[in-house]
């Protein structure tokens, strides 16, 4: 586990959501910033609690994030790390943002996306929707 997926580890834990996914984003091997996952509307007002998605949080505070890598982690209320494979509307979000990378946690290690031109070179691995919702 890198140490960027360790911080994305540490954000997640710091999410009030039921999914508690953090995200870090490094450019050059600089960290460029941080972020948890967060209700969209109040739970007490709305059953579905959608959520801003950690990644999304992060691309919208980071304007310089062409050529930058993703960090994404999931944990469970343990603090164990899950699989944080980013959903497909927020790969679609990053790859339009520049973010060439991005490494998730998985139960047993990290897992890797290419976007872009390293996606060209690699060929994308299928897509699947693993939490769009809190
Ligand atoms: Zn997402």
């Amino acid at each position: 586990m890198s140490n960027y997926l360790n911080l994305a580890i540490r954000q997640a834990s710091k999410s009030q959501c039921r999914f508690k996914v953090g995200a870090v984003l490094t450019k050059g091997g600089r960290i460029m910033g941080h972020a948890c996952n967060h209700r969209r509307n109040l739970p007490s007002t709305d059953f579905r609690h959608a959520t801003f998605h950690a990644e999304e949080v992060l691309i919208r505070r980071i304007r310089m994030s062409r050529g930058s890598v993703i960090h994404v982690a999931r944990v469970n209320r343990a603090g164990s790390p899950l699989l944080a494979r980013p959903c497909l509307r927020c790969q679609q979000t990053l790859a339009a943002s520049g973010v060439v990378r991005a490494y998730y946690t998985t139960g047993s290690g990290s897992g890797l996306l290419r976007f872009g031109r390293d996606a060209a070179s690699a060929g994308i691995a299928s897509h699947s929707v693993l939490f769009d919702e809190c």
